[in-house]
């Protein structure tokens, strides 16, 4: 029996010394214990292998017995302690626009780009952006403009999650189908960065709210798909003199542009007069879409509302940049203001 022990003791050993996994070494002790058992249960009595193991193999139950109660206890100990000491960590409270220790650390990369640096990385924590869908567009937006540092996200969407949407929306998961969008999108937010501070809101966009909910919000991010959807947005942003940023997609191409009539540029409906005929534009559902696109034309986005709020370099105000996929091609054209715009004609 000591032979044994001596074995597994070197076992464990030459697994330390080579730095193995805990759990590969264990599975080693676990197959040398499976053996010894065999040669018990197996050997005839008085086998030589069997005699140098041990010749009584219920001294081997009973110490595989004890090892196992050892292992029970300390997984019910851990359960118990990951329940009174939940790993998601709240951020310590910090007063405003201040940051932890551990957030000037997590945007360091930020803080030494001459464009954004301190005032940049300050100027996004008290940024409040609105996004309107929880969807293709907005799954990079979210993601990306809560690892930037964006301190107050709202999101609006009346959708759940469907397994259609996982082609290309890489802020929901398998796990979340059924949940409401906004609420699966606040999880992947709250895990990627736990000091954005995450505003859902489970329902549809409509002129009764629209007012009071923009007003809150520095700058607001349409994704839609939905024309009616994008003229409210639209309007409602010129009313309140708030950037626009926003962007769509066919199957292969998409399109941004920053909208803001307070600033020289264009609106939505300088651009867009009339909403297209709905057999002329053909949802994602009817047309499809390529999975990554909305992945590069919401990073986009997501680059050019840090862009607004840091004021670094020039935002796409009056130019809609136009990315072809298929191709591999990018160009940008110039949009002008129209002094006749229904929407924006008489700023
Ligand atoms: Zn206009």
């Amino acid at each position: 029996m000591i032979v044994v022990l001596v074995m597994a003791a070197t076992l464990w050993g030459i697994g330390a010394a080579m730095n193995t996994p805990r759990r590969a070494r264990w599975t080693m002790i676990g197959v040398l214990f499976a053996g010894v058992l065999a040669i018990q249960f197996i050997l005839p009595d008085g086998h030589p292998l069997r005699e140098g193991t041990g010749s009584d193999p219920r001294l081997w139950l009973l110490l595989g017995g004890l090892g196992a109660l050892v292992f029970a206890y300390r997984k019910g100990l851990m359960a118990l302690r990951a329940r009174t000491n939940p790993v998601s960590i709240d951020p310590p409270a910090q007063a405003p626009g201040t940051f932890a220790e551990v957030e000037l650390e997590r945007y360091a990369r930020h803080i030494v780009l001459r464009e954004i640096g301190g005032p940049g990385q300050k100027a996004l924590k008290t940024a409040k952006i609105l996004v309107i869908g929880a969807g293709g567009l907005g799954s990079p937006v979210l993601l990306y403009l809560a690892a930037a540092g964006v301190g107050t996200i709202g999101v609006i969407d009346d959708d759940s999650v469907e397994n259609t949407n996982l082609q290309r929306q890489v802020v929901h998961t398998d796990t979340r189908i059924g949940t409401p969008k906004v609420f699966s999108a606040e999880t992947a937010i709250k895990a990627q960065n736990p000091f954005v501070t995450v505003r859902p809101y489970h329902r549809r966009l409509t002129a009764d709210i629209v007012q009071d909910l923009f007003a809150e919000y520095d700058i607001v991010l349409d994704g839609t798909d939905n024309s009616d959807t994008r003229y409210l947005v639209n309007a409602t942003c010129v009313a309140l003199g708030k950037p626009l940023v926003a962007a769509a997609l066919t199957q292969f191409e998409g399109q941004i542009s920053v909208y803001d009539p307070a600033n020289d540029a264009p609106c939505y409906a300088c651009v867009f007069p009339k909403a297209p005929d709905p057999a002329l534009a053909p949802s994602c559902a009817e047309a499809g879409v390529l999975g990554p696109l909305p992945g590069v034309v919401g990073a986009m986005m997501a680059v050019e509302t840090v862009k607004l709020i840091t004021g670094a370099g020039a935002p796409l105000h009056g130019q809609m940049l136009i990315y072809d996929a298929l191709y591999g091609e990018s160009r940008k054209i110039a949009l002008k203001r129209d002094p006749n715009c229904s929407v924006c004609g008489t700023l």
